[in-house]
């Protein structure tokens, strides 16, 4: 059905062409075609429904220790969502006495 150049139109029968489209606020790839209907690229989209799932979502996490420092589980709906893996780098802020800021 898909594939790098175009796919059908299930609504026309032309051949819907590679464009950028706009997902929920979000830019995603996927085909456009003439007639004006649009197919999201499927795992870009999933993505963004799952952050949008998530997003503002509170997690309630306990401070560990491990030899001098502490540390926090990462829950696995944020791992699986942002896409965070061992190794990986987060930045932390403290934006105010109680709180901080982490980006992946
Ligand atoms: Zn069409």
């Amino acid at each position: 059905m898909t594939n790098m150049k175009g796919m059908k139109c299930v609504k026309c029968g032309e051949t819907a062409k590679e464009a950028r489209l706009s997902f929920q606020g979000h830019q995603i790839d996927g085909w456009k075609c003439r007639c004006g209907e649009e197919y999201f690229d499927p795992e870009q989209a999933e993505k963004i429904l799952m952050l949008n799932r998530i997003r503002n979502k509170k997690f309630r996490v306990k401070l560990g220790r491990m030899r001098s420092n502490l540390i926090i589980r990462m829950p696995k709906e944020l791992e699986r969502t942002l896409g965070l893996e061992k190794g990986g780098e987060m930045i932390l802020q403290a934006t105010a006495r109680k709180k901080i800021e982490m980006t992946a």
